[in-house]
């Protein structure tokens, strides 16, 4: 199982730290739990060298760190802007795209986004992609239309021999923050959706359902994430909120199997 944690604006440099610090002196077992899982933390961007010099310091193989976002342009005058060339030479290996919140608040298309996933796979940086149907869309049973048509568009120009490198989060924005998650029924059935959508997309090719990797996030907490990781289909999960405390998140941690 794959866990992400999605930091968004929060923590400084010294609470990266202590985060890592706490986190793995409490974390028990984690050789065997490294056996089968691998641990994101999607941190700020001033956090990652902080961030990649605990891991390093700990001798820690299945903990990566992620940026959550990132510009699409190699380097230029884009002031305030950070781009995946500058990010692959800090060490990281995975970036966030597409989050709803980059999306609703920041005013990011589906073509800015596939831009940007082009960028980080010039790179050779893994994408989490961030897809997701708002409450109004839920309601009208327009789920699967809008999943399919934000994967088409985000993977526009994007090779088959690079979907290893896509690991698709199923965050419907309804669930995001809400204390709402979507049901395990619900997550199984769209993670299948998206594995066999993606697979239409290069040719039906049945290998591509077994290679991409689906991660449901939405308010998955210390009560719900036992059983949203036993949703059939699924990949891992992908954790806002209750990845900010330590404690909560090793809870969490401690459900995937
Ligand atoms: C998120 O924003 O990616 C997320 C999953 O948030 P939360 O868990 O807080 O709903």
């Amino acid at each position: 199982m794959l866990i992400v944690a999605n930091w968004k604006m929060h923590k400084t440099i010294n609470e990266t730290r202590d985060f890592i610090n706490n986190f793995y002196e409490n974390f028990k077992n984690k050789e065997e739990f490294a056996k089968k899982n691998k641990i994101i933390l999607c941190v700020p961007f001033i956090c990652i060298d902080e961030a990649l010099k605990q891991i390093r310091n700990k001798n820690i193989d299945n903990l990566f760190i992620a940026a959550q976002n990132c510009y699409f342009e190699k380097e230029g005058a884009f002031t305030g802007e950070i781009s995946a060339y500058m990010l692959k030479k800090t060490g990281i290996k995975y970036v966030i795209l597409g989050h709803s919140e980059r999306r609703l608040l920041f005013s990011e298309t589906d073509e800015i986004i596939n831009k940007k996933v082009l960028s980080c796979l010039k790179e050779d940086l893994s994408v989490i992609l961030c897809i997701g149907e708002n409450l109004e869309q839920k309601n009208k049973r327009l789920t699967e239309e809008i999943l399919s048509n934000q994967l088409i568009k985000a993977l526009k120009g994007v090779s088959k021999y690079d979907l290893d490198k896509i690991i698709v989060a199923y965050e419907p924005v309804w669930a995001i923050g809400t204390k709402k998650s979507a049901s395990c029924l619900e997550i199984s059935k769209i993670a299948r959706y998206i594995k066999e959508e993606i697979s239409s997309f290069y040719g039906k090719d049945k290998n591509l359902v077994k290679i991409i990797k689906v991660l449901y996030g939405g308010s998955v907490n210390t009560e719900n994430a036992n059983k949203i990781l036993k949703a059939e289909n699924l990949d891992g999960i992908l954790v806002g909120k209750a990845s900010l405390n330590y404690e909560d998140f090793l809870k969490i941690i401690y459900c995937a199997k």
